[in-house]
């Protein structure tokens, strides 16, 4: 069933249509001033699958006009991020490869006197631009002359000035309701190391300015960007227009991508990374994609979730919740099933001796999985909370004369608690030759099924738990350091199949009525790590 266009493909399809384009170019514009997060998966989602959805092009556009922030550690993480999401982009393009002719495109604006070269300070510009209700001031330095501009730009330019001294503005208009038309300020004296071009410029174009005229430059057709840059598109067209753009490139906004729980900005997952709340920036609680990627969640499932959430013209908040759904639904259909037990409470089988070699299901899930073999004997390990002394009422687990299947195996009915000191450290049952699960003639009926590991084979693994690192559901604001969760990290030992420690690390598993969780090392020890709970245990 084809879907409905979304506001965007609507005027894309108007562009077409009317001529306007014959192609459509999309860019990906990351700032390399840090790691991607799940949000800047929705601005892929929206630019690379625009750009595909149309049979276009997408590229990677570094927006590198920033010197003092931005390093190539973070391109590098950039571009293998986008690549494990799964997008291909056509060039990879900077703005720093544009700098000789953004330069270039100042002195045509300052040579038609629509630019000038201001001496007040930054504070000064500031205190000088008006508020909303009141127009600005127009700068002392405004009226001069186009050779004065040009001559003083060239110095700027030469490294005369010292930075701040003097900055390059657009004249536009000091009573335009807009604040960003007030004259901005379209170039800054800068002396910082730039990760590309080093030392050769010290005055860098504003963002603003520049990302009008790298549009241009790449070819764009539609220029895809969130919601906060809504204010800033007529100055993009202005730029465009008096720089004479044709065809002038469409800049479309819309809303970001929010998610409950989750920090999302990178000022602020780099302080959680220099305060070290978590490990690193590829820590499994991260909402970068780096830290999902650790973390095990498939690409697939962060593509699912930015499709299914929508692209909106109105900004809007998504449970994290829903999130997590979407990649237990694509984990469900896909994880093998293995059994590990985490807190273990021995069962020892009276009435059977020696060992064999049971069916397992590898998904039930998925017809053609198939099963594989699991070790069963007389000493298992079950889990503590699937045995009472004093079950609640419809306990369907064990306890004393009750019975209950485990899995893929066979029934068994409990017998016997052995304490110490008040506490079960076994229990002793008996279980039923007939009722082998698949060829079951007992007739006995057990509603509860549990999972299970025999302890002569199973292997110790450490399992670690993670819940959100933000106690509650409310977006970031100001200061989340009094909303940490002090305990998003927990780690447990536990009995489990020796399958998983022949497992090739990285792979995920549901870990039967436990959650999904994916294999890795420490060291020779097997580690589990959970990807997501089982259930959602969110919306309680
Ligand atoms: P942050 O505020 O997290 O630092 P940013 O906007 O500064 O992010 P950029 O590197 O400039 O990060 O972002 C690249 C692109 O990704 C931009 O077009 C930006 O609008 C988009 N983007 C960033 N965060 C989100 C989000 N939460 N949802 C959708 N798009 C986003
Ligand atoms: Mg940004």
């Amino acid at each position: 069933m084809a879907e409905a266009a979304n506001f965007i493909e609507q005027i894309i399809d108007a562009d077409l249509a009317a001529g306007n384009v014959t192609a459509v170019q999309t860019r990906f514009p990351p700032e390399p001033n840090g790691y991607l997060h799940i949000g800047h998966a929705k601005s892929m989602f929206v630019n690379f699958g625009t750009a595909e959805k149309y049979g276009g092009k997408c590229n990677l556009f570094f927006d590198d006009t920033n010197p003092s922030k931005e390093k190539t550690e973070f391109v590098e993480a950039i571009r293998r991020d986008i690549s494990w999401l799964g997008y291909r982009w056509e060039k990879e393009v900077y703005a720093s490869d544009f700098f000789e002719k953004i330069y270039g495109y100042a002195e045509q604006l300052i040579a038609e006197g629509k630019a000038f070269v201001c001496d007040l300070s930054a504070e000064e510009i500031k205190n000088t631009r008006g508020t909303l209700t009141e127009a600005g001031e127009d700068s002392p330095y405004k009226t001069r002359s186009v050779e004065e501009n040009l001559k003083l730009f060239r110095e700027m330019r030469a490294g005369k000035y010292r930075d701040g001294e003097k900055c390059l503005r657009a004249k536009i208009d000091m009573a335009s309701p807009n604040l960003n038309l007030r004259d901005p300020v379209i170039y800054r004296i800068l002396r910082a190391e730039h990760h590309r071009t080093g030392n050769k410029w010290c005055v860098y174009p504003m963002y603003d300015f520049a990302h009008p005229i790298c549009d241009y430059l790449q070819g764009v057709t539609h220029s895809l960007c969130t919601l906060e840059f809504e204010d800033h598109r007529p100055l993009y067209d202005w730029v465009g227009i008096n720089l004479g753009f044709a065809p002038k490139p469409r800049q479309i906004e819309f809303a970001r991508l929010n998610v409950t729980n989750l920090v999302m900005s990178k000022r602020y997952l780099k302080k959680l990374v220099e305060d070290g709340y978590v490990h690193g920036w590829d820590d499994p609680r991260m909402p970068t994609l780096t830290g999902l990627r650790n973390r095990g969640v498939p690409a697939e499932a962060i593509r699912d979730f930015c499709a299914r959430a929508g692209v909106a013209k109105a900004n809007s908040e998504c449970e994290i919740g829903y999130f997590e759904a979407v990649i237990r639904d694509y984990l469900n259909k896909n994880a093998p099933r293995a059994m590990a037990v985490t807190e273990p409470l021995k069962l020892t089988i009276t009435n059977y001796e020696g060992s064999e070699e049971i069916d397992f299901e590898i998904n039930q899930t998925d017809e053609n999985a198939g099963t594989r073999k699991i070790s069963f004997g007389k000493t298992l390990y079950i889990e503590r909370s699937d045995f009472s002394l004093d079950p609640p009422p419809k306990y369907h687990r064990l306890k004393i004369g009750g019975y209950a299947r485990l899995k893929n195996a066979y029934i068994v009915r409990c017998d016997e608690a052995v304490t110490e000191n008040g506490e079960v450290t076994e229990i002793k049952c008996t279980y039923f030759p007939e009722s082998r699960s698949g060829a079951d003639t007992s007739g006995i009926k057990a509603k509860g099924v549990l999972h299970w590991v025999n302890a002569e084979t199973c292997v110790s693994a450490v399992l670690k738990q993670y819940s959100h690192l933000l106690k509650d559901a409310e977006y970031a604001g100001q200061d989340f350091s009094e909303r940490m969760n002090e305990n998003s990290e927990r780690v447990f030992e536990v009995k489990a199949e020796p399958y998983l420690l022949q497992a090739a690390e990285d792979t995920a598993f549901q870990l039967m009525r436990t959650g999904y969780y994916k294999t890795c090392r420490e060291g020779e020890n097997l580690c589990l790590s959970e990807i997501v709970s089982l259930k959602d245990n969110f919306n309680k």
